[in-house]
């Protein structure tokens, strides 16, 4: 049951190159990673604690179902 699923987050920017909606968010043993289909930057997403850090738009948590 360790199907890796990606998203695309709407309306995300890459934090390297800046480029817009290329942002495909999966989740890997309950760490959310991100990665830049066009420059092939990625990021983990660990808890909160480095909101400072996220890229992502406070807006886009909405679409996360836990369960
Ligand atoms: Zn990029």
């Amino acid at each position: 049951m360790t199907v890796k699923r990606k998203r695309f987050i709407a309306g995300a920017v890459c934090p390297h190159c800046q480029s817009k909606d290329t942002l495909a968010l999966w989740s890997d043993n309950d760490v959310e990673s991100f990665i830049c289909v066009k420059c092939g930057y990625t990021q983990q997403q660990t808890d909160g604690t480095n909101a400072e850090k996220r890229p992502l738009p406070e807006h886009i948590i909405g679409i996360f179902h836990p369960e």
